[in-house]
């Protein structure tokens, strides 16, 4: 397969999300590359959604100024002098609120590519992120991240770093007709237990479980098995999608290697670019069966450093986790945003949590009602939470 790369000069390097992300925790993302020559033939990236075009794979637009670019932009947000901090001070020598956790590559952009031998832009990335102590989470499909493990470690030990690496299965002639140019799964692996060794919070990303190629009970369970000898921190996991492009792509491969299977995924994907819910949450369920079996966890845990609004970050994390859960379970989409708008006004807040509890004024956030001020008031007491524990599981 040939690869085109097209050299350009980027305006912005930074994007700064809204909202936190409650499966990767992440509020910001940078992306050194445009498209991705792993070439996957599941990848979203393929969907008009992204601008992508029939030649996603084979041409990678490269943000050749991308280190100038965002050293300007971490001087603007992540400023080194605490006084000067956009989060604030309040004095005690602990920044006020959460640095965003930034993530390193996109979901239709793998940082360690191929093309990051040749440019090395996203270790230029990872000095940057060093100097300014930006909290890291790198999601690759590449052990080339290993090439970068003096500067993982120094995050790590200044402020945060997490290695999420992406398996859709371990099988390595299923893994090379889904994923040609990635890092075959087994090296994969090797890598996350050579990070994990480290001290390196690492784990998979098992997205996509691929319907009926890669879902098997055998196939999961040797997957998170594996996982857990490998070190990894934790498993989360999720299926596949199939957006216009996207879906062409793979009913293209499908048709060509598994034939029998097209009317199996036309009734699966009745309702367009998700598979049916009951499929979901069989799928969830004996994930988080098999996570328990193997002591693993089925989702990320989350850096909480020892800033001033900690609790806020406690409280907000805990209602971000239930609606997480709460997807998982397939609850309403109504109840599952309810959670998540309420986690977000928490996180944002300026105001210590603690005050406004100590002040009887929890009913005064907007967006709590009864059930939610009781969770938290249950969590501000004991630390605890149990309806989110039977989540859980
Ligand atoms: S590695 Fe990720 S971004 Fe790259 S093609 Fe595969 S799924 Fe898409």
């Amino acid at each position: 397969m040939t690869v085109t790369y097209k050299e350009y000069n980027c305006k912005s390097m930074l994007r700064m999300h809204k909202y936190v992300d409650n499966w990767f925790w992440t509020s910001a993302s940078v992306s050194p590359y445009r498209a991705c020559e792993h070439a996957c033939n599941y990848c979203d990236g393929r969907s008009k959604k992204y601008h992508a075009s029939e030649d996603f794979g084979h041409i990678v637009h490269i943000k050749t100024n991308a280190p100038e670019i965002l050293k300007k932009e971490l001087d603007r947000t992540f400023p080194r002098q605490k006084s000067l901090s956009y989060f604030g001070s309040g004095g005690s020598g602990r920044d006020r609120k959460l640095k965003p956790t930034v993530a390193v590559s996109s979901g239709i952009s793998d940082a360690y590519q191929p093309a990051e031998k040749k440019y090395g832009l996203t270790r230029k990335i990872l000095e940057l992120f060093l100097d300014y102590e930006v909290p890291t989470h790198i999601m690759t499909k590449s052990d080339l991240v290993l090439r970068d493990l003096d500067l993982l470690k120094k995050i790590n030990e200044r402020t945060w770093c997490t290695v999420s690496f992406s398996v859709s299965t371990l099988d390595r002639d299923i893994a090379r007709l889904f994923e040609p140019r990635a890092s075959p799964p087994q090296k994969r692996m090797e890598a996350l237990g050579i990070i994990s060794a480290e001290g390196i919070l690492a784990g998979i990303t098992y997205i996509p479980i691929i319907p009926y190629i890669t879902d098997s009970h055998e196939q999961v369970k040797e997957t998170i098995k594996t996982s857990k000898e490998f070190g990894a921190g934790y498993v989360l996991a999720g299926s596949m999608t199939m957006r216009d492009l996207q879906a062409k792509r793979f009913y293209k491969i499908l048709d060509e290697h598994y034939p029998e299977l097209r009317d199996k995924y036309k009734a699966l994907y009745w309702r367009g670019y998700e598979p049916d819910g009951k499929y979901l949450q069989e799928l969830h369920s004996r994930i988080k069966a098999m996570c328990n079996e193997y002591d693993i966890l089925n989702y990320i845990p989350r850096y909480i450093p020892d800033i001033e609004l900690k609790k806020n970050i406690e409280t907000s994390t805990m209602l971000f986790l239930i609606s997480y859960f709460l997807g998982l379970g397939g609850a309403s989409g109504y109840k599952i945003r309810a959670f998540n708008k309420l986690a977000q006004t928490i996180e944002d807040m300026d105001e210590n949590i603690l005050d406004i509890y100590k002040a009887g004024k929890l009913s005064d956030i907007k967006g709590i009602g009864k059930t939610t001020a009781k969770l938290i008031d249950e969590f501000l007491k004991t630390g605890k939470c149990e309806y989110l524990e039977e989540l859980k599981g």
